[in-house]
């Protein structure tokens, strides 16, 4: 058990950090006001390695583990969450998907041009009708004459509008549940693919989210990613890997906010002293200073976890509700004490606030974290 960062590591977050500070801060309250995807950042981000640092360099990653992976997450989010997530839904949901269950093919085709943030990635699961119970996706996929018809609608598809690729499911049997969802991968320019409505959000209002249509998509047969009537259950093993980013974007927007509230509590004085000198207020920085520790180290041990090869499906879900609660008390506390400037957008927590709390719904709200945790529990 090692608790330190590498060299390497150290160098890394110092890297990410001044990255962010340099190119996204002065941008943030422009982007999130005028909903501005950060297109140039994303594609500058893409030359630096941060769209593909899990993957294997020879196609085109940067070779680097989810320890790595979730420091650059948290920088980023520390300053803007909704980069976080941009990155996040490209690299661990559709860049993985096709790094784990595409053939090589598919692997050579796509994956450079993903990590170089050339192409941007998108990952469809969620429908109106399947959220939580994701199972119950309707967008169906038949077969005609060797190609892949596909017909529906996805819902909340984190940078819709912005994807090259998309990787999306469908029913492909419907008699056989679980195991009659398959995934496939949906190139822009395919005739019948289109995205839909972009929502205005409460937060991360830079991303954009959206829905993605089918209307007589005709995909190749080469186009199915993973085995046919498996895209639902190897979703769920892209989703251990993604929770793990989500908890990283918890964590860097909470150390956002607590940074903000710790030097402003430094500065503001009351009563004819600085507040950080009342115990009511280092209280709060006190438990937000150990939440945000403890929710690193869970993320931590199931990046370590994930990387050494093991299934984390029980640790990714621990991490993730645990630091999603954590960073909106977190946030929620960084507004009290700022008082009323905390309520003003000349300060970076009121957006942290709104922002934040998409960390306890996407990629399984906390309600389904408790369900995953609880099945892994009573099956060992
Ligand atoms: C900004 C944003 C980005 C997103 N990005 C993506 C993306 O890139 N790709 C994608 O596929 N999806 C994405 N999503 C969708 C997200 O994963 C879903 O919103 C989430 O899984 C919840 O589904 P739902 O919104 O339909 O809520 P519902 O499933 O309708 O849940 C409503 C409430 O009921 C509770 N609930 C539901 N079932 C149970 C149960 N069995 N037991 C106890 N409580 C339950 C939930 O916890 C919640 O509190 C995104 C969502 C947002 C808001």
């Amino acid at each position: 058990m090692d608790f330190e960062y590498t060299a390497e590591q150290k160098q890394l977050r110092g890297a990410v950090r001044e990255f962010a500070e340099a190119e996204i801060r002065p941008h943030v309250m422009e982007w999130d006001e005028g909903q501005i995807f950060p297109l140039e950042t994303v594609r500058t981000l893409g030359s630096l390695g941060y769209m593909g640092s899990i993957f294997p360099e020879e196609l085109g990653g940067a070779g680097l583990g989810y320890v790595e992976y979730s420091i650059i997450i948290e920088e980023l989010s520390r300053v803007d969450g909704s980069v976080g997530i941009i990155v996040a839904a490209h690299t661990s949901l559709c860049s993985n998907h096709i790094f784990k269950m595409g053939s090589d093919e598919q692997r050579r085709r796509y994956l450079p041009k993903l990590a170089s943030g050339e192409w941007i990635g998108c990952w469809s699961l969620t429908e109106t009708e399947a959220g939580s119970d994701a199972a119950g996706t309707r967008t169906t996929a038949t077969l005609e004459d060797d190609h892949w018809v596909l017909n529906g609608a996805k819902t909340f598809t984190t940078n819709a509008h912005y994807a090259d690729i998309c990787v999306g499911m469908a029913v492909t049997d419907r008699s056989a549940a679980q195991h009659g969802i398959s995934a496939f991968i949906i190139e822009k320019e395919t005739p019948g693919f289109s995205a839909g409505k972009k929502e205005n959000k409460l937060g991360l209002r830079a991303s954009a989210t959206g829905e993605v249509i089918f209307d007589h998509c005709r995909l190749g047969a080469s186009q199915l990613l993973g085995k046919r009537g498996e895209g639902f259950v190897d979703s769920l093993r892209i989703l251990d890997g993604g929770r793990i980013s989500i908890a990283a974007l918890a964590i860097g927007m909470a150390q956002g906010a607590y940074d903000a509230a710790l030097r402003y509590s430094k500065v503001r004085k009351q009563f004819g002293r600085p507040i950080s000198e009342f115990q009511a207020i280092q209280n709060k920085l006190v438990d937000m200073a150990t939440e945000l520790d403890a929710a690193r180290l869970l993320n931590y041990r199931a990046a370590t976890r994930l990387d050494r090869g093991e299934r984390v499906t029980k640790e990714s879900a621990m991490a993730k509700l645990f630091a999603s609660e954590a960073a909106v008390r977190i946030c929620n506390e960084a507004v009290q004490i700022h008082g009323g400037y905390g309520f003003i957008k000349d300060y970076p927590v009121e957006k942290f606030y709104r922002d934040v709390k998409l960390c306890t719904i996407g990629e399984g709200t906390s309600e389904i974290q408790r369900l995953v945790i609880a099945r892994q529990l009573l099956k060992d």
